[in-house]
């Protein structure tokens, strides 16, 4: 029997991270279970302006194990953004409409030694609902890097678990949050600038032919890492990238380059 593609999802509990983010827990409303893969995404679908129905996805935030039926989602609300409006206008007991999960952004099986996660902003969600699989990976005696890129010190979300993590794996937990505006009363210590700054780092630390890294976060960041990584002996096949982006709006056609034919 074909399953039904769409569901309601119930908010059960929310929880503001910062100014901007909210961390958000959903449950299908018919109670039925949600399987997913730590790293995979989830669709919210809802009317524009004209009442044309529009999607948005949204990684799930909260390991698989850690609520069995339920999901959480981490969303930095956009200024006349309407998906990310719509979770941040939601309060407990509302429903919206959900699908999912997609995506392909999970941790490979028999990894190279390291593991590379670059994240900017709300771009840490799926490595968040990794933690799990990544300390089992750490103590099967893989290297772990976070390399994390906010604007500002708020931004940094979950911190204080990357923190733990990173204090009780010293060697198999690599922390290297960066900051690129902060605010003077932030008292911010750490570096300041992009996640690229911590590329020569890398250089010195890892072999990218025994390496894999994966980038979530603001195409820019992406695009730039990739062709970074891409220089620096990592393959199409050993950097996987979620870029975050809406998708065109309806009846937009997306700009081809030269050349490609649909
Ligand atoms: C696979 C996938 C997973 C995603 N996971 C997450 C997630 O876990 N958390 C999350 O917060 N987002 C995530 N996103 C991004 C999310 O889907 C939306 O693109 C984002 O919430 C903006 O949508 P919106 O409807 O609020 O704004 P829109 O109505 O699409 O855009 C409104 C305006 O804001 C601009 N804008 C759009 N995004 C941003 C931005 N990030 N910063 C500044 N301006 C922007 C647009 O260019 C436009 O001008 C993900 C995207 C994908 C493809």
């Amino acid at each position: 029997m074909a399953r039904e593609r769409y569901f309601q999802s119930q908010v059960v509990e929310v929880r503001e991270l910062s100014e901007l983010v909210r961390h958000v827990v959903l449950e299908r409303e018919d109670g039925a279970a949600l399987p997913y893969t730590a790293g995979q995404f989830i669709m919210i679908h809802f009317p524009d302006e004209h009442g044309v129905e529009i999607n948005r996805s949204y990684s799930m935030s909260e390991p698989p194990e850690a609520l069995p039926g339920r999901f959480g989602l981490c969303v930095k609300r956009v200024d006349g953004g309407r998906g990310s409006e719509l979770i941040h206008s939601l309060g407990e007991g509302d429903t919206i409409k959900t699908s999912g999960p997609y995506g392909r952004f999970v941790l490979k099986n028999a990894p190279p030694r390291d593991i590379v996660l670059v994240a900017t902003g709300t771009g840490v969600a799926p490595y968040r609902a990794m933690i799990p699989e990544l300390r089992a990976r750490i103590e099967a005696g893989h290297r772990i890097w976070l390399l994390f890129g906010v604007r500002t010190v708020d931004e940094l979300l979950y911190h204080d678990e990357w923190r733990d993590l990173a204090t009780q794996h010293p060697d198999g937990f690599l922390y290297r949050p960066v900051v690129s505006r902060p605010r003077p009363e932030a008292s911010w210590s750490g570096p300041v600038g992009y996640v690229s700054a911590f590329l020569d780092e890398l250089d010195a630390a890892i072999a990218p032919d025994d390496a894999i890294a994966y980038l979530c976060g603001v195409p820019a960041m992406i695009d730039d890492m990739r062709a970074a990584l891409l220089e620096r002996g990592f393959t199409r096949r050993t950097v996987k990238t979620e870029k975050y982006a809406s998708p065109p709006p309806p009846g937009k056609k997306v700009a081809l380059p030269p050349g490609k034919a649909r």
